[in-house]
């Protein structure tokens, strides 16, 4: 991987349809380059098993949430399938002072918005390899809860239909090929900075 590049933060909107694989993107893409930053957000819905408070997640109560955004402390926020998630404002802004590539993974709604406040940022959609695969994954993650399967898929629908007003799609076929082409576009935008 190149990494001979210049020390010009970049912050990178990822966003993709529930049960596309982000996280697992994420990971690989981390492994493969420790110096990326993965913004973590706060968020009101429960933790899923193995997730943790300060690693996947902020995870809030509504009323501190409420607090939160009252104190200005997220650059946007959403609500998203019955739960309110927001990107903290304070920690962006330090990683990007350091010159970091900073990774913000959000919903298409928080990411057209943070692409019009920041035109400068790179947007990137990870699109599943079809709609029948992605529901299988949803349902393999969340079996015990139809009802939030069905708001996400419903919701996904909404957001590929947004993905043309992303820079780049990519399709989520093969983790491994899939996160060095997303690490290629990001490489190659930074070194046209
Ligand atoms: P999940 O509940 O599956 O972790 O996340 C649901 C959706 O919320 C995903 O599309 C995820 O990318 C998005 N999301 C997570 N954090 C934020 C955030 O801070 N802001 C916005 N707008 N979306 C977020």
């Amino acid at each position: 991987m190149n990494k001979n590049l210049n020390n010009k933060s970049l912050l990178v909107i990822f966003s993709g349809p529930s049960g596309v694989g982000k996280d697992t993107l994420l990971k690989e893409m981390k492994s493969l380059d420790p110096d990326l930053v993965v913004s973590i957000s706060a968020t009101t819905r429960r933790p899923r098993s193995g997730e943790s408070h300060g690693v996947d997640y902020f995870f809030l109560t509504h009323k501190e949430f409420i607090k939160a955004i009252n104190g200005d402390k997220f650059i946007e926020y959403v609500s998203y399938c019955g739960n309110l998630y927001g990107t903290p404002k304070k920690m962006i802004e330090n990683f990007l002072d350091l010159g970091k590539i900073v990774i913000l993974k959000i919903d298409v709604q928080g990411g057209l918005e943070i692409k019009k406040k920041m035109p400068e940022s790179l947007s990137i959609f990870v699109a599943p390899p079809s709609s029948e695969i992605l529901s299988r994954r949803l349902y393999n993650r969340d079996f015990e809860n139809n009802k939030q399967t069905k708001k996400r898929l419903v919701r996904s629908e909404f957001e590929i239909k947004h993905s043309n007003m992303y820079n780049h799609k990519v399709i989520n076929d093969d983790v491994k090929k899939c996160s060095k082409r997303i690490l290629e576009i990001i490489y190659n935008h930074k070194e046209s900075q």
